[in-house]
């Protein structure tokens, strides 16, 4: 059973109309500007927000294994901790919370449908985020086929990290459509900034092209722009060329958001990015336009 991190409603960014949003807790890549960096790991953390707290130290009189310190940088020892979340019961503030909870396919879908009124006057649905909800491919199939059976209509994000012919079988039947998210197109670059190679990344998204045209899906290509990573004309440019290539004519280009880094100073992993001024500040209009340019040629959504 995967954990998921939270279910949103009510979102307008994540598809057509009104949707609610299922963030999976696990992928397998490490951008290091990654949106949700509580997304990143499999397994529950503890988050610790500084801002909520009111220094009453009931959480270090609760912790019987000694993993909270005012001392340390971090305040929580996340190799002392065992996520008893004895201080989490104790926090009277909400600055402490343990982070993703284990939900069945049930759970999860009476949660969205409990929205089906919403999605059938806006024309919205369920939007399957994370993280990464392909790593979890057999739990994903039947949440999908499950929402399917209430007419709620899919939309599957993917980091394009999966095993095609699995994805193909479980999942391309039941989404009612697919958002691939293409990053660094230099695979050296790939590897720096996101962990892994591209290579099966970009084989897999040249694959689904035609078999999601085949199927009548959706498949949108989107492109988050981070400053001075994605965000440069020679690796707009070089996505640009290749989705033409692989007949796609549109692209959605997802504006940076620089509130990341707070979340992950939160989790006790401060990013180096945070350093960098372009990565502390949202892009201008100008700069945005810019991007816009560089994929000449693709209908931007
Ligand atoms: S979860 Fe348990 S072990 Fe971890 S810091 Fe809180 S009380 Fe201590
Ligand atoms: S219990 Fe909560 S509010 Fe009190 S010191 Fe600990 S984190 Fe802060």
């Amino acid at each position: 059973m995967p954990l998921i991190l939270e279910i949103k409603g009510n979102s307008l960014d994540d598809g057509p109309g009104i949707r609610s949003v299922v963030f999976f807790k696990g992928c397998p890549l490490d951008c290091s500007w990654c949106h949700n960096p509580e997304s990143k790991r499999t397994v529950a953390e503890m988050s610790y927000d500084p801002a909520e707290c009111v220094g009453c130290d009931a959480c270090l009189d609760a912790c019987g294994r000694g993993a909270l310190s005012r001392d340390g940088a971090h305040f929580i020892d996340r190799d002392r901790c065992d996520m008893c979340l004895e201080c989490v019961e104790a926090c009277p503030s909400g600055a402490l919370s343990r982070v993703g909870k284990p939900m069945s396919v049930q759970e999860v879908a009476a949660e969205i449908e409990k929205d089906l009124p919403f999605f059938r006057t806006s024309g919205g649905g369920a939007t399957m985020s994370g993280g990464e909800p392909t790593m979890f491919m057999g739990f994903l199939a039947r949440l999908l086929a499950r929402l399917a059976e209430s007419g709620i209509h899919t939309i599957v994000e993917t980091c394009g990290q999966f095993d095609a012919s699995e994805f193909e079988r479980e999942i391309l039947p039941r989404a009612g459509a697919v958002y691939y998210d293409l990053k660094v197109f230099d695979d050296d670059l790939h590897r720096r900034e996101c962990g892994v190679s591209n290579a099966r990344i970009l084989e897999n998204f040249r694959r689904m092209q035609p078999e999601c045209e085949r199927l009548g899906k959706e498949l949108l290509a989107r492109v988050p722009l981070i400053p001075g990573v994605t965000a440069t004309r020679e690796n707009l440019e070089a996505i640009a060329g290749f989705l033409k290539s692989c007949g796609a004519s549109r692209v959605a280009l997802l504006e940076y958001n620089p509130l990341w880094l707070e979340k992950s100073a939160k989790l006790g992993r401060p990013s180096p990015c945070a350093s960098q001024r372009s990565m502390r500040s949202w892009m201008t209009r100008a700069e945005i336009e810019q991007c816009r340019r560089a994929m000449a040629g693709l209908q931007i959504v």
